[in-house]
């Protein structure tokens, strides 16, 4: 039987946090895997740990005990300039909030990663195009972040994200600030990227309404996944 090479695993995840003589559990043990081409909804009420979960799959945090392995590859083994090339090349990032820079326009915002990265003008230029044409936004390149709505901007901010090809995009509540309307099309998004492009997305939400939509549904209760439906044998196998 063939087995379908994980993207990212976690491994008995732990993180506590300690404020004055009071330990706070946000993880208590969490095992997921993430597949190559997945799209993985991670539902829970607001302190249940979605976001110590995601920002220690991306590298952004370290967990008190437990592993994550990346391509196969213990984070906790890397050095920080390793993790540096991870979280460049390898990981996106979306946030509730966007995050773009206020000053550049759609396109500019696009195309920072990539000069930080190092990309060449041409390229750059080709693909922050490409892009840009991907989430339907290419007509307001030239627009500056205050000129979009929510659901623009954040569209932005996706292709922000993938610019420079990450195998794995991680999206924090990319839709708390949204109507229902622009958070079913940024969900709808992460579906269609994940079925052409093959990229693997985990994106973290508190609306039940918008999990239909993911291949897998884990859903996370005071640091402990509590449920794990999967959706079809697609990863199983
Ligand atoms: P969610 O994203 O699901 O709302 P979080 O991961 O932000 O949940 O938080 C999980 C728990 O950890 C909450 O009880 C929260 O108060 C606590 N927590 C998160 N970050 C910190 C921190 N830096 N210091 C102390 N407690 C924290
Ligand atoms: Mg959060």
């Amino acid at each position: 039987m063939s087995r379908v090479q994980r993207l990212v695993a976690a491994i008995d995840l732990h993180r506590s946090y300690t404020l004055g003589s009071e330990v706070i559990s946000a993880l208590r043990g969490v095992n997921m895997s993430v597949f190559p081409g997945q799209f993985v909804a991670v539902v829970g009420r607001s302190g249940s740990g979605k976001t110590t979960l995601l920002n220690i799959v991306g590298g952004l945090d370290r967990p008190s005990s437990g592993q994550i392995l990346f391509e196969e590859r213990d984070m906790a083994s890397l050095d920080e300039h390793e993790l540096t090339q991870i979280r460049r090349h390898k990981i996106g990032f979306v946030f509730q909030s966007f995050g773009l820079l206020p000053l550049l326009s759609a396109f500019e915002n696009v195309e920072l990663p990539q000069r930080i990265a190092g990309v060449g003008v041409r390229e750059r230029r080709a693909r922050a195009r490409e892009v840009l044409e991907m989430v339907g936004l290419w007509p307001r390149a030239r627009h500056r972040p205050y000129e979009l709505s929510g659901g623009e901007q954040q569209r932005v901010a996706i292709a922000r994200a993938i610019v420079n090809r990450p195998p794995l995009l991680l999206a924090d509540e990319p839709t708390g600030e949204l109507d229902s309307v622009n958070a079913r099309a940024i969900f709808g998004l992460f579906k269609q990227m994940v079925q052409d492009q093959g990229i693997s997305v985990v994106a973290a939400t508190h609306d039940s309404t918008l999990l239909a939509m993911a291949d897998e549904v884990l859903e996370i209760r005071d640091g402990a996944l509590v449920q794990h439906e999967s959706r079809g044998q697609r990863f199983r196998t």
